[in-house]
């Protein structure tokens, strides 16, 4: 996998649908969940975005064929939100179909801020249109408990992260105190009222509290899930999954592998720490 191999075979699956799913597969024998995600994004070119939806279409068919516990995550900028909105509604339901055909649900990952209402109102449109579908939000972001309020109302499944995107302070919080607070916050409120929320962290306080707030509001464990990236805390994910919580497994593959860590690291230096940290720590 060239220059960046080392970082590249621990934080990502492989470069084809077989690395994935072998991925998948050996997760699964930990005790884990996994959800795909093909590498791409912002995609500039409509024969660019057709390779992607041929991808997902495979990798959907090879998890039903080979009964791996695991469904997808995709990125309409991938689909080509950026280039043609019709055009990416029109990949978005080529996949949502063929995870119909085996009753699987598709993740749409959050992008920048730029994307947040288009991606939101284009998950609802498809919930609506009876596909199993649900969106992520970000606990960076100012408009995020009006958004979680909202996607509670429709019953829609959310998956919660802290967010990796740079942000202007306008519209994100710019402590890091402030971004885990509103986590804390937006976990309660998914907890109270929203269809098996997903928790996407590796911060341990985070975990304790959405453990705590499950506790108190005796929420079965199979009612929500913590989720976390390929190649990070893995001691910690297998005792999660040793108490009794599912732990689903983010696990990036495709040969479009190194922006994923380019742009973590030139975007935000945390996220540089943040892998290196992983690489330290396990
Ligand atoms: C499954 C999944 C899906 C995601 N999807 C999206 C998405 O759609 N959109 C988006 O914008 N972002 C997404 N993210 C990225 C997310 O927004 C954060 O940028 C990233 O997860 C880092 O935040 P954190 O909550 O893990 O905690 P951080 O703030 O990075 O870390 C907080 C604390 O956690 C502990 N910790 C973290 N990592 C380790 C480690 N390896 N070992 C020991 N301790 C550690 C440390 O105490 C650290 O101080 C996703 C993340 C995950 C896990």
């Amino acid at each position: 996998m060239g220059v960046l191999s080392f970082l590249a075979r621990r934080f990502v699956a492989g470069e084809d649908t077989f690395s994935a799913i072998e991925a998948a597969r050996r997760l699964n024998g930990e005790g884990l969940k996994a959800t795909l995600n093909f590498l791409g994004e912002e995609s500039r070119d409509p024969e660019q975005t057709q390779g992607t939806v041929a991808e997902y279409l495979r990798s959907i068919r090879k998890i039903g064929e080979k009964e791996i516990d695991a469904n997808i995550s995709v990125k309409l900028t991938q689909l080509g939100l950026s280039l043609d909105q019709q055009l990416c509604l029109d990949n978005l339901f080529l996949i949502l179909e063929e995870a119909k055909k085996t009753k699987n649900f598709v993740r749409v990952d959050m992008e920048s801020s730029a994307y947040t209402q288009r991606t939101l109102d284009i998950v609802a449109a498809a919930s609506k249109a009876g596909f199993l579908v649900g969106p992520v939000i970000q606990s960076c972001l100012r408009r995020s408990q009006k958004d979680v309020e909202d996607l509670n109302r429709l019953g829609l499944r959310v998956r919660l992260c802290k967010g990796a995107y740079k942000e202007p302070p306008g519209l994100a919080f710019d402590q890091r105190r402030e971004v885990d607070e509103n986590y804390d916050a937006l976990a309660a409120a998914l907890l109270d009222g929203g269809r098996e929320p997903a928790f996407a962290t590796h911060d341990d306080r985070r975990i304790a509290h959405v453990v705590r707030c499950a506790a108190a509001r005796k929420t079965v464990r199979g009612r929500f899930e913590f989720q976390m990236l390929y190649g990070l805390r893995r001691r910690r994910r297998r005792e999660l999954a040793r108490e009794g919580h599912q732990v689903r497994i983010y696990v990036p593959y495709g040969t479009h592998w190194l922006p994923y860590f380019y742009r973590r690291i030139r975007e935000r230096k945390e996220n540089a720490l943040f892998v290196l940290k992983g690489m330290l720590s396990d």
